[in-house]
């Protein structure tokens, strides 16, 4: 999606996703499918207004993912998916692509908005990266409410969590085709247009503000049934979540292969480096370097110019932008 060159400041625009994974036939819930829209356009229009009345794209970005983890369909926040001892354990990062300061929280279990968390370490902290009991004191400081565990539960992801200990008991999705075909025959998606068996449900946002400063922030429960302790490419700047004054990135999927990918930073340096395109550099990664090394899922980014990709190697992704003044979009499938 190409911004309009014509004027010298690129409109302000921000992008979001809610997580990438596999279509199943309960796509065809039509009530479901609605439900997901509405929460990503509800997302996607408080960051649209927020850039409208000249907020920062930090701010934009930080408040869509504060109601992305809010609303239980996504897995972060409320919704978030369960550990391998059946509890919660969550990631999340922001960063000021104008300052390149980033925040970041990993395997908080006691937080309601994770994201909050990130946004106060990178702005109240002189550290970037704060890690379970630490990062939810270092936050209840800040003043920032805790929950009790039960907080984030929703019975759609317990479900999920028992099939998955019921089946493999591997933390890491299966993506065999026939289990995959079988399932959605089963029609175990209880209804969700992407399997949640094969759903990386991550939320992210970017964004590009009338002064030009592009952000980013990530926010996941991680991957159901994962062992304690493991925390993902969410929280890793540079790998879920990336900043600077060329691109803002925030991605959804394996996790694993994306901190190995260096999966966001990829997308600048290509930018910086080889000169590409943020089509041709989101393209590379999300369709060559991480399917290099079995890395499936997609990304959200937008340049400095407002251009915005949002690829994915995977059947579908929930995802959306909005440019100020301009009318919301959103998608689902390819
Ligand atoms: N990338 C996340 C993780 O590995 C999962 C996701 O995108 O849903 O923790």
């Amino acid at each position: 999606m190409n911004a309009d060159r014509s004027t010298s400041k690129p409109t302000p625009v921000i992008a979001i996703h809610g997580g990438a994974g596999t279509i199943t036939r309960a796509a065809m819930d039509a009530d479901k499918e609605a439900q997901y829209i509405a929460a990503l356009e509800q997302a996607l229009r408080a960051g649209q207004r927020l850039l409208a009345d000249g907020a920062s794209a930090v701010d934009a970005v930080t408040e869509a993912v504060r109601l992305l983890e809010d609303c239980p369909l996504f897995n972060a926040g409320k919704g978030a998916v369960l550990t391998n001892a059946g509890t919660y354990e969550l990631d999340a990062a922001v960063m000021d692509g104008a300052t390149r300061d980033a925040g970041a929280v990993a395997c908080v279990k006691r937080l309601r908005n994770p994201v909050l968390a990130a946004r106060a370490v990178m702005e109240r902290s002189e550290h970037v990266l704060f890690a379970a009991d630490g990062a939810e004191a270092f936050a209840q400081a800040q003043g920032l409410p805790l929950v009790e565990a039960d907080y984030y539960y929703t019975p759609e992801r317990h479900a999920q969590w028992q099939r998955a200990r019921a089946g493999s008991g591997m933390a890491l999705l299966d993506h065999d085709a026939a289990a995959l075909a079988a399932r959605a025959d089963a029609d175990e998606a209880g209804g969700e247009p992407l399997d949640p068996g094969t759903k990386f449900g991550t939320v992210g946002a970017v964004a590009l503000d009338a002064q030009g400063r592009l952000a980013a922030a990530t926010s996941t429960g991680g991957i159901t049934n994962k062992q304690l302790g493991r925390v993902g490419d969410t929280p890793v700047i540079g790998a879920g979540c990336y900043a600077d004054e060329l691109v803002a990135v925030s991605t959804t999927g394996t996790g694993e292969m994306f901190i190995r990918a260096v999966a966001a930073y990829d997308i600048s340096a290509r930018m910086r480096y080889a000169g590409s395109s943020l089509e041709a550099a989101t393209h590379a990664v999300v369709m060559q370097s991480l399917p290099a090394i079995q890395g499936r899922g997609g990304l959200v980014a937008i340049d400095a110019a407002g251009n915005v990709a949002l690829p994915f190697n995977t059947e579908g992704m929930y995802r959306g932008h909005a440019r100020v003044g301009e009318p919301v979009h959103v998608a689902i499938y390819r």
